[in-house]
């Protein structure tokens, strides 16, 4: 168990997953040094989490660090929050350290009998492994839901390692997987089913350009020793080109094309073909209770990912699934109906304009008041502003009011392109609810869907999600 006895392990970037790793690193037996930043973080060596497991050296060290003293280590655990250029790790890298990812540190000594199933994509991925695992679960398939969501595969990793086997029922494990997590190439992560769901411009501050961060995504198919299934969004160029470099023996199939998945949005029925894997079924889409189309195609490649793991579960079976899926908080969740008919809608997580863009759409008949704002992103100036292409779904609704740092620039590149609704301007996410409350109608919607991050103003879209929350419900 202890296969890193006598050698010490980095930990750079102590976050969620950092933190988890250097609690995986003890348990396979190493001395550990843990790195920040951020000299406001509390020192590992005081969390009682840690000092259990405390068999050998543990250290933090935290604000400015002399980063050759990462030379000296036998392994460099990189968080998802740490660039590469940081601390000379590219060139330790290269010079041939082993450096990893948290994703691939913990793949390491994860049993080799659980199957992964890993999603990556700019937008739907926590909504689509939030659908398998209740699809896993619903069919009592023990299935572990998280990676960039929720827990860190380096806490199930420990769990595992520290469990007697017996007690280590999982059977897979369902990965987010961000593109910050697959910037080091991944050597023992290797899904049996891995999805890339779509790509539109997002995090191009670290990624610089599409085909870096298309490259990036990609990798999830290029270490597939155990695949059966590798599932890629039908007619992105900046994807085509990138998987040609990583095409490796697998079934690949499309979403959106056949082999793989197509829907009809008219009869609401998804068809999925994969002849190598023996999948041609029908998914019924029409019970679905998630708001917006873009959750059919979220529980189809949902529906087609399980089949593919082959766990027994076959998509005629997932059929009597898609009633009860839920969509996680902050995506288009219907928080109330208030006493004067408005129904409020969170969809914080909306921190670009492709998710408010299928936001809107889902929204279709239901006239809203639509709150737009926060940080704007660079990729939003990349595409000089195109909120531009928010208009037409926007036409159709009561008004729009933009708030937060990027507000004005939002305003302005609405109502000068041809906007026919109302815009209005509010400094802060409070005023701009407070306005709301005044324009919408009974019978209508009030929606944040801000296209936009929130750091101008809250500490993430979940602290933005839980204040919209709680301002609709003191509306009663
Ligand atoms: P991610 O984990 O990739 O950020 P989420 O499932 O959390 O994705 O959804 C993020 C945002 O994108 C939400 O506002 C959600 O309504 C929207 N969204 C979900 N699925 C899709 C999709 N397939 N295409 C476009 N937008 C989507």
């Amino acid at each position: 168990k202890e296969d890193l006895k006598g050698q010490t392990v980095a930990v750079v970037g102590l976050g969620k997953s950092g933190k988890a790793a250097a609690r995986l690193a003890l348990a396979r037996g190493a001395s550990v040094i843990g790195i920040d930043q951020n000299e406001n973080l509390g020192l590992l060596e005081q969390d009682p989490f840690y000092v259990t497991r405390r068999h050998n050296e543990l250290r933090t060290i935290l604000g400015h660090f002399d980063w050759k003293l990462l030379k000296d280590v036998d392994v460099v655990v990189v968080s998802p929050g740490v660039p590469l250029e940081n601390y000379g790790l590219s060139y330790l890298l290269q010079s041939g350290k082993r450096v990893m990812s948290e994703l691939d540190f913990a793949a390491e000594v994860l049993p080799k009998t659980i199957r992964i199933l890993a999603v990556t994509g700019t937008n739907g991925k926590s909504t689509v492994v939030t659908f398998a695992g209740q699809m896993l679960s619903h069919f009592g398939i023990n299935n572990f839901v998280g990676g960039n969501l929720g827990n860190p595969l380096s806490e199930v990793a420990f769990q595992c390692l520290v469990l007697p086997p017996e007690k280590c029922k999982l059977k897979v494990a369902v990965v987010e997987v961000s593109s910050y997590q697959m910037e080091i190439p991944c050597l023992s992560f290797s899904p049996s089913v891995s999805v890339v769901l779509n790509l539109t411009p997002d995090h191009l501050e670290r990624h610089k350009t599409m085909s870096s961060y298309a490259a990036t995504k990609c990798r999830l198919f290029s270490h597939m020793t155990n695949t059966k299934l590798g599932l890629l969004s039908f007619g992105n160029q900046h994807l085509n080109e990138a998987i040609r470099k990583n095409l490796n023996k697998f079934n690949l199939a499309w979403i959106g094309a056949f082999p793989g998945v197509k829907i009809d949005m008219e009869s609401q029925v998804a068809s999925l073909e994969v002849p190598d894997i023996g999948v041609s079924s029908q998914l019924q889409l029409g019970g679905m209770k998630a708001i917006g189309k873009h959750n059919y195609y979220n529980a189809a490649v949902a529906a087609l990912s399980v089949a593919g793991l082959d766990v027994g579960v076959d998509v005629k079976a997932i059929n009597s699934t898609i009633e009860t899926l839920r969509a996680p908080p902050h995506r288009m969740q219907i928080v109330c109906k208030d006493v004067h008919g408005i129904t409020w809608v969170d969809d914080s997580k909306a921190t670009n304009m492709e998710a408010t863009y299928a936001g809107l759409m889902g929204l279709k008949g239901q006239k809203s008041v639509v709150l737009l704002g926060g940080l704007a992103k660079v990729s939003n100036e990349q595409a000089l502003n195109g909120f531009e292409q928010l208009i037409e779904p926007l036409n159709s609704h009561r008004c729009v009011i933009t708030f937060g740092s990027s507000g004005t620039m939002i305003h302005d590149a609405l109502s000068n392109n041809g906007l026919r609704i109302p815009c209005f301007q509010a400094s802060n996410l409070k005023d701009a609810v407070n306005h709301a409350k005044k324009i919408a109608k009974h019978g209508d919607a009030i929606v944040l869907s801000p296209g936009c991050a929130s750091f101008d103003e809250f500490r993430n879209f979940e602290h933005r999600g839980m204040v919209f929350q709680e301002l609709a419900l003191s509306s009663y």
